[in-house]
């Protein structure tokens, strides 16, 4: 906890002054004036050697979740998990966290925040209710999440490989250069999130973050906020980062010299996975745990969670946006009635064109929810995320287990016997309509409308599940984690 001088009680960082802040006598002071160490002082004597890359923190861990996050704030109790969005009062301790390099202050307020979110929300016809509600706006929470921020320097000689093509009557002649010259780039604060339990692809909708503000890290920008403890290793995106800058250098090079314009550029050392190549001869790099100001707040409806996240220093919204699905349906069937009113009048339909849009229809619907399951099992394994599979990878490792790991049970990306049936009477419609057509030729108009109808109804019940599927990838499962105990990890 940070002491006002002048009256005792508890200070707070306010994003607006850029301040310490007393509630209590209104007095301010600079951030950098305080240390939290100075606090502990008095409980303690701490060795000298420890306290030069630790701090002091209280970790609350929620007993359902397992899910952590520390606070400097030492006289504070958290009465919810941010994670998995439970309404209890969550475990504390006392503990040492270790000082990363750079921190970025929260510039926006809880109410920019709120403002931010509620513009988006507006926007969004069709989210239930509940998400605009106040109960829920109140649930957002300043918390600062550990990133690595990369340095890359690229100097030195540049080596790469040009080509053209141009054709010459029967034959396209490929002219190979050999492209050379120096470079001087750097590019500082390349950023990934170093945290498994914030997705990546929240990080990712969150960016960028003008990382010319970070400044050397005090806990006591933390007073009055949350921090998520960083468990992804350095070494994890530093690949990535190098291919980024490497990247970005290429392309550089292509536009800014003219005389290389003309020429497909080729780097045939460059690995596969996109990271660096050997055109740079110089290249270093240097990786820094730093902490982002994120306010989060979770939403959580039955078994499943959603997110809404604001950039804490650019007002940036990135949130999970469910549906209601009886709104939905409801504006769809109206919409489609009114377009079914409006092709009635103005055009003489043939039964067997009707037919024929019905079946294209219910193969289209049934496609994209082949499309959905796949996407849902891609986000459930976390497949796409790099922090998350590394944190999976080395938990693997340490059981040891040697036996082939089963193949994930995804109950979200199956499809239920409803489902099943829906899908199989599809097909069957389309075949029938395909021999009824082609085939057959049937001349009554009766059987086409029999199918037609029948088309509808497999249509509206699978156009259910598009919009069940389409809740599900916009919501998350509760998490579960399995941190290890002992605070050296933080
Ligand atoms: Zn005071
Ligand atoms: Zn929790």
């Amino acid at each position: 906890m940070i002491v006002c001088p002048s009256c005792g009680a508890n200070l707070k960082f306010d994003p607006t002054k850029q301040r310490m802040l007393c509630d209590f006598c209104g007095s301010d002071f600079d951030p950098k004036e305080f240390d939290v160490k100075a606090d502990a002082q008095e409980q303690q004597v701490t060795e000298q050697t420890e306290d030069l890359d630790t701090y002091d923190v209280t970790v609350f861990t929620c007993p359902q979740c397992g899910g952590e996050l520390m606070s400097v704030d030492s006289n504070t109790a958290a009465a919810f998990c941010s994670f998995c969005g439970a309404s209890t009062i969550l475990n504390s301790r006392i503990a040492k966290g270790k000082r990363p390099e750079f921190i970025i202050p929260f510039s926006k307020t809880k109410e920019d925040c709120k403002e931010a979110y509620l513009k988006i929300v507006r926007r969004a016809l069709f989210i239930p209710r509940e998400y605009k509600s106040k109960e829920c706006i109140d649930g957002f929470r300043g918390i600062y999440m550990p990133y690595w921020s990369y340095d890359v320097k690229q100097s030195g000689p540049v080596k790469l490989k040009g080509k053209t093509e141009s054709r010459s009557g029967d034959y396209i002649i490929t002219k190979h250069y050999s492209l050379s010259g120096e470079i001087d780039a750097s590019y500082e604060g390349l950023s990934y999130d170093a945290s498994s339990s914030f997705s990546d692809s929240i990080s990712e909708a969150l960016a960028p973050y003008d990382v010319k503000q970070r400044i050397p890290f005090e806990p006591s920008y933390m007073s009055g906020f949350y921090a998520d403890i960083a468990d992804v290793d350095k070494a994890v995106y530093s690949k990535e980062a190098a291919g980024f800058a490497y990247d970005r250098s290429v392309e550089r090079i292509k536009s800014e010299t003219p005389e290389f314009r003309k020429f497909t550029i080729e780097d045939e050392n460059r690995p596969a996975d996109k990271g660096p190549g050997t055109a740079f001869s110089s290249r270093t790099m240097k990786g820094h745990s730093s902490m982002y100001p994120v306010w989060f707040m979770s939403y959580r409806n039955g078994d499943r969670i959603t997110y809404a996240t604001v950039n804490g220093q650019t007002g940036k919204v990135a949130a999970d946006l469910p549906i209601d699905v009886k709104k939905y349906l409801l504006f769809s069937g109206v919409l489609a009635l009114i377009i079914f009113v409006i092709l009635n009048t103005f055009l003489v339909l043939t039964p067997k064109a009707v037919l024929v849009t019905a079946s294209i229809l219910t193969i289209a619907v049934f496609l994209i929810n082949a499309v959905q399951r796949n996407t849902i099992k891609k986000a459930v394994t976390g497949e796409d995320d790099k922090g998350i599979q590394s944190v999976a990878a080395a938990a693997k490792k340490a059981m040891k287990d040697k036996k082939k790991a089963p193949e994930p049970d995804i109950p979200e990306a199956k499809m239920s016997p409803v489902e099943k049936i829906t899908l199989f009477c599809g097909i069957g419609s389309v075949v029938i309509a395909a021999l009824m057509i082609f085939f057959i030729h049937v001349v009554h108009d009766m059987p086409y409308y029999v199918m037609c109808i029948f088309d509808a109804v497999l249509f509206v019940l699978s156009f259910r599940f598009t919009l069940k599927n389409y809740n599900i990838m916009a919501t998350r499962r509760l998490p579960q984690f399995d941190r290890k105990g002992g605070d050296d990890r933080a």
